[in-house]
């Protein structure tokens, strides 16, 4: 391959937000132009402006800067072949659909949707499907029916019409998709589709083909829902003289039990995140969680969409956009649909977690504990966080599992208390508490093996002696290695904490 020529685009139409799987095909775009040195790009493909939705086009730029993914050219950056907005790009159009039109692939039609609807309901009553393609386009309103001069003259007299492609009678297409291999149509059942509205905007596929010719990409890397669009792509190429891109089309995304493709509104149904951003929905006012506002990392979002229709090969399953930039290929893009494993994303959102230096989860647990009312240094949070984060999948499951680091229990576990406060405990907390206050090295090994060494010593029993020490710290039977809490509690709140248990719990007689 060329490695300068290579240019590969990322062309969504702002209809609401973005969901996983467009950031997955962006991914795979962004990954491919990295690894062969070429050029990503964004184009906003708003020609059906029906659809439109506002926030659209800034959630999708937002969504991209939150993930890492940077474009070379495109809506935000410019470049070259700017406008990247189809609809700032309409006159361009008009000019290929002529073209079109003049070759003998494209003719005008003047069938009002009133006409269509009723031809549409003659069929059903048929049981049959209308469709508008070689069998019946010669005796339909448009200028295969009506010849060029009846034609000029309708147009002439104002009377609205679309451009359709005109699709050959029963030729077999021949599409060489770089995932899915050889794929053959034969045109018998293709339509004669508009490529240019009534009121003088192309249809996606017309727009599609001609901004990827003259936008020079090599690649289109796209979700397999285009496939079925492929044959009348390849035939525009080639009707208006152009050499066609090479394809990819991935795979689709999965729900999670297999059964049908994950869709925009699965997150809110399924319980899980479908979405890189929130989504302030401007019609209905509802507002749709998010990968980011639900706390995980964009380097582990990346990480689980790279790995959701590619491998890398071998075992290894975290890498960083960096690494996935110099190893992503298309060859290992599978050809069957993956299934979204929402366990598995938090499985990866885990990992980074416990990768990421004390240092900088702090600094985003520290906002958590102001709001809780905790003030206190942060290198004494630091080393929290180092006990804790092990324990957790997300930064807002920190206080969770490491409250008892800043406040001493208010209450203690009914359940534990039942089960563990016994007539001895009492007696073996207010030794334990005699044992402490004489401990020079406040280690936790140092402590560990001075507290094991007595109980050991008094056969009072591991089990019976821990679980109430536990108690009377946490307030429950939860926690890290408990000497690495007292360690970090310090001497003096230890002693304090077993003195508040005994107080508070009292003999149990
Ligand atoms: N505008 C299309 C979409 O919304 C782009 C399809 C393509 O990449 O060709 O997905």
């Amino acid at each position: 391959m060329n490695q300068q020529s290579v240019r590969v685009r990322f062309a969504p139409s702002p209809t609401g937000p973005l969901h996983i799987g467009g950031v997955r095909t962006a991914l795979y775009n962004y990954l491919f132009a990295k690894k062969n040195g070429g050029k990503f790009i964004l184009r906003i493909e708003d020609t059906d402006q029906n659809r439109f939705v506002q926030g659209a086009e800034e959630y999708i730029v937002e969504s991209f800067a939150w993930c890492g993914i940077e474009f070379d050219e495109g809506l935000t950056k410019g470049g070259p072949f700017s406008p990247y907005k189809q609809s700032e790009r309409k006159q361009i159009y008009a000019e290929y659909a002529r073209k079109l039109i003049e070759n003998g692939s494209a003719y005008y039609a003047f069938d009002t949707p009133e006409e269509l609807s009723v031809l549409r309901k003659q069929y059903e009553t048929k049981k049959k499907t209308f469709t508008y393609n070689w069998r019946v386009h010669n005796v339909l309103n448009n200028a295969l029916a009506f010849g060029k001069e009846k034609t000029e003259q309708i147009i002439a007299s104002g009377i609205p019409y679309v451009i359709r492609f005109k699709m050959p009678e029963n030729r077999t297409i021949v599409m060489d998709d770089l995932i899915r291999g050889k794929v053959e149509v034969n045109t018998v059942v293709l339509d004669d589709k508009i490529i240019f509205k009534s009121d003088g905007i192309p249809t996606y596929h017309l727009a599609n083909v001609v901004d990827d010719h003259l936008m020079e990409i090599s690649h289109v890397i796209r979700g397999e829902e285009w496939l079925p669009s492929l044959p009348l792509h390849i035939l525009l190429y080639k009707a208006l003289g152009w050499e066609t891109p090479q394809f990819a089309h991935l795979p689709l995304l999965l729900k999670p039990d297999g059964k049908g493709k994950l869709s925009k509104r699965d997150g809110d149904k399924l319980g899980f995140p479908v979405f890189p951003l929130q989504w302030n929905n401007p019609k209905t006012g509802e507002t749709t969680r998010s990968y980011c506002e639900d706390g995980y990392f964009p380097e582990a979002f990346i990480n689980m969409l790279a790995l959701l229709g590619w491998n890398p090969g071998d075992e290894r399953e975290l890498f960083t956009l960096d690494e996935l930039s110099r190893i992503f290929s298309l060859d290992r893009v599978g050809k069957s649909a993956s299934r979204f494993d929402p366990d598995k994303a938090r499985w990866f959102n885990h990992q980074y977690l416990i990768r990421k230096n004390n240092e900088e989860l702090t600094l985003l647990f520290l906002p958590v504990l102001i709001e809780k009312g905790v003030l206190t240094d942060s290198s004494f949070v630091a080393k929290v966080v180092g006990l804790i984060k092990d324990r957790a999948y997300f930064v807002g499951e920190f206080w969770e599992q490491s409250y008892f680091f800043f406040k001493a229990p208010d209450e203690y576990d009914a359940k534990a208390v039942k089960k563990h406060w016994k007539i001895k405990s009492y007696y073996h907390m207010v030794e334990l508490k005699e044992i402490l206050i004489n401990i020079d090295d406040f280690s936790s090994e140092n402590t560990e093996t001075i507290i094991k060494n007595w109980i050991t010593e008094k056969k009072y029993g591991t089990g019976a002696v821990l679980n109430v020490f536990r108690l009377l710290i946490v307030g429950g039977l939860k926690g890290p290695h408990l000497f690495d809490i007292i360690s970090l509690l310090g001497q003096q709140e230890t002693v304090w904490r077993i003195e508040k248990g005994l107080h508070e719990l009292g003999r149990n007689e």
